[in-house]
């Protein structure tokens, strides 16, 4: 008899436990610091991307629970930081979903020197995630964060999200085109569908080597 498959032999992040650590709110005046900030020195991976993008389902996804994202949804915490701590190991830090049509100018004067703050000040951060829906164009507020990440220095991973919206063969064009747009090389560019799990092995892969490099 052959032996049962082991299907987990190739996941390049098995979560044995996440922890979620706290939040990080927008400072009350413009200069001043926010008042909380993980008491962690492990390395950190960051997703940051516009409302409705995907994220909450990566991040489930990435890290194989249900709602493990949910904390960043719940009233007073959709615009702060959220940090889970996975394997005592790393921390990956949910950014406030940016650019929404509908937000007031004093919504965005909050949210980006909370991000940009957290992106400037953090020196454990490794790298990181910005999604991209694959049936949207990418908004000025996606150009000025990947503007910014080129500007630190900090790698970023973009991920495409959605893509069982689209025909299988439409994907890798669209890709492509996402590529070629924002100037980026192929291998920064990684398809995802939270619905069927493409991707998600490759970016376990990619964020465990962000941590451990
Ligand atoms: P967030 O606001 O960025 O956290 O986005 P959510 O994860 O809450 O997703 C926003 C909407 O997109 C929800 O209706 C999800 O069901 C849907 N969604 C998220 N990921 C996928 C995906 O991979 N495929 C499809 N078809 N829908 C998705």
């Amino acid at each position: 008899m052959s032996p049962a498959p082991r299907t987990d032999v190739a996941d390049p992040l098995v979560v044995r436990r996440i922890e979620f650590l706290g939040g990080m709110a927008a400072p009350a005046g413009r200069t001043a610091a926010p008042t909380w900030r993980p008491a962690t020195s492990l390395p950190q991976v960051a997703f940051a991307g516009r409302s409705n993008v995907g994220k909450s389902s990566l991040l489930n996804a990435l890290v194989r629970r249900k709602a493990a994202a949910r904390v960043s949804r719940t009233p007073g915490r959709t615009r702060e930081i959220n940090f889970f701590e996975v394997n005592g190991d790393f921390v990956l830090a949910d950014l406030p979903g940016y650019g929404y049509a509908r937000a007031s100018k004093t919504d965005r004067e909050a949210w980006q020197p909370l991000i940009e703050g957290y992106l400037r000040d953090t020196s454990t951060l490794r790298g990181l995630v910005l999604l991209l829906d694959v049936r949207r164009d990418p908004t000025a507020d996606d150009e000025r964060m990947l503007a910014f990440l080129g500007d630190r220095g900090l790698p970023v991973l973009v991920v495409v999200t959605k893509i069982d919206k689209l025909t299988p063969r439409s994907v890798e064009g669209r890709v492509a085109e996402l590529t070629t747009a924002l100037g980026l090389e192929p291998e920064q560019v990684l398809p995802f569908s939270a619905k069927t799990g493409v991707g998600r092995d490759e970016l376990a892969a990619a964020v465990v080597s962000l941590v451990r490099n």
